[in-house]
């Protein structure tokens, strides 16, 4: 297929506001792409294409330097043409189609398939001295290759925003319809297994059965199982039967590593691939380990002088791609808490028990990787106890897990719960930011922050947020908005949809000044979350779990109060 065909299609989704239009519309495309092509003209529609799988390095400041260099323009040209046009890739297709030189290449060389977009993304993943000279290199041909409307969309594509309002819970009802299955199932199929155009493939060929089918398997990397919060350990010990399995909970980076033969890779939760930045854990792992095939996972932590290092200092390493410099000063050790597969079997379906014996089998614990500190306990004190040594040991709080209990990857659930000393977060996606004011009028310090409406399939604004971070994360927050800025209006920007932030507000209020129909009351930035995609980000459903939760509380203080 070529790519042209593809970008018609994306131009009428972006004609269009309404989502069940965009909805028939890929269906109707899907419907008549042949079905050996659904997998990868899948992962073009939802944008993944470049962004899945091996990270490419290559982000918006090193396209930029590739769109002037393609169009000759100058640096304010660029400039003026993004506001004009709204971002990189529609200001670099309107000066493309200025150009009248690019007519005479354009008609040697045959227009591009998707296959030649595989192959080129192939060739971007090489790694080492002199290679990103070269990927630009090749970027610059192949843009030059472009008509204006593939320029937009290949530019999108590397930046991994479509920017067309098609977010990837349309495409699965668009497949849905295709295959006359229900959307549920389909949901359900991609937490196992979330290579959407695969899933596709399976529903389109074998229908519910085949989705049924659908296993766990190692280096297809897994959504994972979220927890709730609660806030007393009785109602834990209630529900889950009189006894708890209760574990530190590390504050760093949920990892999942999986293992076939020789071959050992480690994901973020968001699914990125992290195998280069813990060379030492897949070391330690292949010494350790006596599976041959498994997927296992853990939550890994900066380790200095034996002691936990706090989050923003081991994140310093995630985001340092120069992992050697870094290794020897931020060593890391991974603490095991779940097995999810292991020699042919996916043992989801098992109960935490079961897993939990399987686990403690597997590996011999090294300095490295390790188990969770762990009690079974059916005692609040006990329970109390072990909490404030969890917090002496530098963790978050600890996590109460159900012993009976099954896996459901990617839910959010009462399987396991967690135990906090601060009060609940949101982790919110960041959707627009506001220059501060005085000293620091040139920096964002305030932010707009949206959660997914899942019944109006779209993002909606929540309130603006101060900055509570540090200057130096401050800054680093700075530094990754600006890339994404699509518009700009007096001292306020809006930004595409990538960023995910840890959010604490005093209050939920109900506020019809904001889509969501809330606002947050002195709400602020704990943390920046770069282990989180937008679609592990909390949903409205959350926000208003939390704002009735609040009423409860204060309703129950208010008659305490009244009582007294
Ligand atoms: P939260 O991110 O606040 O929803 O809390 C759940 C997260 O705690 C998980 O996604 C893990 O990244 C992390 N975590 C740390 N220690 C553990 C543990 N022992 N068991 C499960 N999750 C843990």
């Amino acid at each position: 297929m070529r790519f042209s065909a593809i970008c018609e299609i994306f131009e009428q989704i972006a004609s269009t506001s309404s989502t069940n239009q965009k909805v028939a519309i890929v269906t109707q495309f899907l419907r008549q792409t042949p079905i050996d092509e659904i997998p990868l003209v899948i992962q073009i529609l939802t944008g993944t294409l470049f962004s899945q799988g091996a990270p490419l390095n290559i982000g918006y400041i090193i396209l930029w330097k590739i769109a002037r260099q393609v169009v000759g323009a100058s640096e304010n040209q660029l400039e003026q043409a993004r506001q004009a046009h709204g971002d990189l890739g529609g200001a670099m297709a309107a000066l493309f189609s200025q150009r009248k030189t690019r007519q005479a290449t354009l008609f040697m060389v045959d227009p591009p398939s998707l296959n030649d977009l595989v192959n080129l993304y192939q060739r971007l993943t090489i790694t080492g001295s002199r290679s990103t000279t070269r990927k630009k290199q090749w970027i610059a041909a192949f843009l030059d290759r472009l008509t204006a409307v593939e320029v937009k969309y290949f530019v999108r594509l590397l930046l991994g925003w479509l920017n067309i309002g098609l977010q990837t819970p349309l495409v699965l009802r668009a497949i849905a319809e295709l295959t006359n299955v229900p959307e549920e199932s389909v949901r359900r199929a991609v937490l196992k297994h979330p290579e959407v155009g695969e899933i596709a493939r399976i529903a389109m060929t074998e229908g519910l059965n085949g989705l049924a089918r659908i296993q766990i398997r190692p280096l297809i990397p897994v959504l994972p199982m979220l927890a709730m919060q609660t806030d007393t350990f009785e109602e834990a010990l209630r529900d889950f039967g009189g006894t708890v399995a209760a574990e530190y909970k590390y504050d760093g980076i949920r990892l999942q590593l999986h293992q076939d033969g020789d071959r050992i890779e480690v994901f973020s939760r968001r699914l990125t691939q992290l195998t280069n930045q813990f060379p030492d854990l897949i070391a330690s792992w292949k010494d350790i380990t006596r599976e041959k095939r498994c997927v296992v996972e853990g939550e890994v932590v900066g380790m200095l002088g034996g002691k936990i290092t706090p989050f923003q200092v081991f994140m310093r390493r995630i985001r340092t791609y120069e992992i050697e410099a870094t290794a020897s000063d931020v060593p890391v050790s991974l603490f095991l808490f779940d097995v999810l597969f292991v020699g042919d079997e996916d043992v989801t379906r098992l109960t935490y028990r079961e897993r939990y014996a399987i686990l403690e089998r597997m590996f011999k614990p090294s300095e490295h990787i390790r188990l969770a500190t762990r009690i079974v306990s059916n005692d609040v004190k006990e329970l109390q106890n072990f909490f404030e040594q969890a917090i002496t040991a530098e963790c978050e709080g600890i996590m109460l897990k159900d012993l009976k209990a099954d896996y459901m990857p990617g839910t959010r659930g009462t399987r396991m719960l967690k135990y906090k000393k601060t009060l609940e977060t949101l982790d919110l996606i960041l959707v627009g930011a506001e220059y501060g004011e005085g000293r620091k009028s040139a920096l964002f310090s305030r932010f707009f922050f949206a959660a997914w409406d899942e019944t109006r399939t779209k993002f909606t604004t929540l309130g603006k947020v101060s900055t509570g971070l540090t200057d130096d994360d401050n800054q680093v927050l700075n530094d990754q908005i600006r890339p994404l800025i699509v518009q700009e209006e007096g001292r306020r920007v809006t930004v595409a949809p990538q960023l995910v932030c840890e959010v604490l507000a005093d209050e939920i209020l109900e506020s019809p000044r904001f889509e969501a129909g809330y606002a947050l009351r002195f709400a602020r930035i704990v943390r920046i979350r770069e282990d989180l995609s937008i679609d592990d980000a909390d949903d409205i459903g959350k926000v208003k779990n939390l704002f009735t939760t609040q009423r409860s509380r204060k309703n129950y203080a208010q008659g305490k109060h009244e009582q007294e």
